[in-house]
């Protein structure tokens, strides 16, 4: 076997996977003048962060938003250079058989009366409302506590239709699970950053997140299309049959493959999946900004992306995305789920593409034994689900990753 030596004098550390944990890791070494090599089985950075354009329309590969609340994200990326749009606060529900705008109370505060006439909120809904919203007034844990977001919500009170109408499909689609069942304290951290950052999207799409990161490391030290075969604590071996020697391996992948790589195998049921579909349609003359939350039904929610991020779709036409956390809908599926909710124009929709990703999302704590198999083999371990899904904790872990190496 042929063996690459980075330097004479000190190996690189070499981190696995271009993903959003493993380019913080690679930032962070960078910025303190530590040799690193990031690899990546993708001919892209982004892992899970990745766009393309396809007849003029800026497609993500699944439906995301940009947190700019975010501390990473706010700490670590030019913010202004991604030329970002937000989505106004808050959702369209559905009333009876049209639909209704609940603009985020704290901007909009007459909104919740048009919702609670509607009869969708109730006093008390609104009541509880504000009660959360105080107690996210301090830091949550995200991970602190030890009952589901549905057991919460239901301890707590919230009524069925509620729940029905806006808290399951606006949460299911950030947890991707139907029942709500990740922890309470994840669903207090989401809701504390929705109500007081922006969910935003940058001009040339999600994919230009990573790629920002990326520019700024030397390109010698990014080998893209790359597959990482075998690790061990001091060396990486790759699928062409060369090996790089490292004073430390950052494990930076999907948790799929950090268990392959460490001979784990992981239990069934260890993430949460989902499909998105995109649409185009004629423009329409009404900007909708927000998301529209489909009540009980197999679509969760969808939403004009031009309307909020006008560089999404070519003059003239409008992009839709569609989320379901049901993975075998169709496009015909779904044109059929959305008619009554859509009316008459979603005869005008035609099906752009789908991104199916049944390993989305990773679910919180089942990763222990993956994490002890790092630490007998002298691995560090970084990726989202070394913590919980979010663009905030893959930068977290990367950035973590990288100062136990400077430490080392
Ligand atoms: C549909 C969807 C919606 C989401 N919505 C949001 C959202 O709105 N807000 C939010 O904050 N987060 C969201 N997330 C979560 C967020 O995208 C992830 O938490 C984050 O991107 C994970 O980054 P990562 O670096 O940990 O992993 P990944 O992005 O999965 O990166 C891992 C990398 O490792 C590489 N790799 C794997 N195996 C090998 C190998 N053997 N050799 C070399 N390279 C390898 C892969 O190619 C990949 O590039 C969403 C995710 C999805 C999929």
């Amino acid at each position: 076997m042929e063996f690459v030596h980075f330097n004479y004098f000190m190996k690189p550390v070499v981190i696995i996977g271009a993903g959003m944990a493993g380019l913080q890791a690679a930032s962070q070494l960078h910025l303190n003048q530590i040799p690193f090599l990031l690899v990546d089985a993708q001919n892209q950075v982004g892992g899970r962060i990745q766009s393309e354009n396809i007849k003029g329309f800026t497609l993500d590969f699944g439906f995301q938003v940009l947190q700019t609340n975010y501390p990473e994200v706010q700490r670590s990326l030019d913010l202004s250079a991604l030329d970002l749009v937000a989505f106004e606060s808050g959702a369209y529900l559905w009333n009876a058989d049209s639909w209704l705008a609940f603009v985020n109370p704290l901007k909009q505060p007459g909104s919740l009366l048009d919702v609670l006439s509607a009869g969708i909120m109730s006093v008390k809904d609104a009541l509880l409302l504000a009660r959360l919203w105080f107690i996210t007034q301090k830091d949550v844990d995200p991970l602190g506590a030890n009952e589901s977001t549905q057991h919460f919500l239901n301890r707590w009170g919230f009524s069925l239709k509620f729940q029905a109408h806006f808290l399951r499909p606006f949460f299911g689609g950030i947890f991707l699970s139907a029942g709500l069942t990740p922890l309470a304290s994840l669903f207090r951290y989401y809701m504390k950053q929705f109500l007081e950052g922006s969910a935003a999207m940058p001009a040339a799409g999600m994919g230009a997140i990573p790629v920002q990161l990326a520019a700024s490391l030397p390109a010698d030290s990014i080998r893209l299309g790359m597959q990482v075969t075998e690790v061990s604590a001091h060396q990486v071996n790759l699928a062409d049959g060369t090996s790089v020697d490292a004073e430390r391996v950052i494990l930076a992948t999907d948790a799929s493959a950090a268990a392959k790589l460490l001979g784990v195998s992981l239990e069934k049921g260890a993430f949460w999946g989902t499909k998105t579909l995109y649409f185009q349609a004629p423009a329409q003359v009404e900007r909708k900004q927000m998301l529209h939350l489909v009540p009980e039904s197999r679509v969760l929610h969808y939403a004009y992306l031009n309307h909020v991020q006008p560089t999404y779709a070519p003059e003239g036409k409008d992009l839709i995305s569609v989320t379901t956390l049901d993975v075998s809908m169709q496009s015909a599926d779904v044109l059929a789920e959305l008619a009554p909710f859509v009316g008459p124009s979603i005869q005008k929709w035609a099906f752009l593409k789908e991104y199916l990703l049944p390993e989305a999302l990773p679910v919180v704590g089942v990763f222990d034994e993956l994490k002890q198999k790092a630490a007998e083999a002298g691995i560090v371990l970084a990726g989202d689900f070394t913590g919980f899904p979010s663009l905030q904790s893959a930068m977290h872990v990367g950035r973590a990753a990288a100062e136990s190496c400077l430490k080392a």
